[in-house]
């Protein structure tokens, strides 16, 4: 089936207080989009890519791409004024049946296992979502007390998500809510069954300066941590 991914760069990333947004930020030599965007296509150079980009940084994305090299072919489609509407603008202008994925564009560390695990599940269940076990312990907060919480029972989500093109259409043909954090969520709202698949524990979101450290040192011992393997 013809797959395409939605590549997410269209938040403006106040919380790394950074003056230019964390999706354009260096890492590794490169850009973090780029690397994310080079992973895709990596794994099928005939998945077609969009990446959502605000209206207002799609000129200095283009200065970015002549400056690097960058020679992936990619659509650009508009960001929205919230996560829901960008991915929105995305899916209008995919008309094919096909599999559509939707990534972060701040997860340069997907890997090739995880997408062909998240890709085969799509293509049988309809949808697929990668997560990965949680590592501390949790408590719920409530009525300013606090409560233990059995931590078998949470998953921590990642992207891509993907889905069959029918379903996430669907979805996105919904009113917007403000709990729609991911696609799963909007699926779910639907009352359809969510499959989970297992992601990569170095798929990290990277959302702060703390994660680029990571992010960076995970580049500099790329030979001792075989990523790609994962
Ligand atoms: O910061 P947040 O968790 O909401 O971002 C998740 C992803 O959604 C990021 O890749 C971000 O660029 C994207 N996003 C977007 N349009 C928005 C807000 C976030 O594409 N309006």
């Amino acid at each position: 089936m013809k797959k395409f991914v939605i590549i997410l760069a269209g938040g403006v990333g106040k919380r790394m207080g950074l003056k230019i947004p964390k999706q354009f930020f260096n890492l590794n030599g490169k850009p973090i989009l780029a690397h994310t965007i080079e992973k895709f296509f990596n794994y099928d150079n005939n998945l077609e890519i969009i990446v959502v980009i605000p209206e207002n940084q799609v000129e200095f994305w283009k200065k970015i791409i002549i400056e690097n090299n960058f020679t992936i072919k990619h659509k650009i489609v508009h960001g929205g004024s919230e996560r829901f509407f960008s991915v929105k603008n995305a899916v209008d202008t995919i008309k094919e049946k096909s599999l559509i994925a939707v990534h972060d564009g701040v997860r340069p560390f997907v890997s090739n296992s995880t997408l062909e695990r998240c890709f085969k599940t799509a293509e049988i269940y309809g949808n697929a979502v990668p997560v990965i076990d949680l590592k501390d312990s949790i408590r719920k907060i409530k009525n300013g007390n606090n409560f233990s919480k059995k931590r078998e029972n949470y998953k921590l989500v990642q992207t891509p998500q993907i889905f069959q093109s029918e379903i996430l259409k669907k979805a996105y043909s919904q009113n917007y809510k403000k709990e729609f954090t991911d696609d799963a969520s909007l699926i779910e709202n639907l009352k359809k069954k969510i499959f989970l698949t297992d992601g990569n524990k170095e798929n990290i979101k990277i959302t702060d300066k703390f994660d680029l450290i990571i992010a960076e040192n995970l580049y500099k011992n790329k030979k001792l941590y075989n990523f790609a393997k994962s």
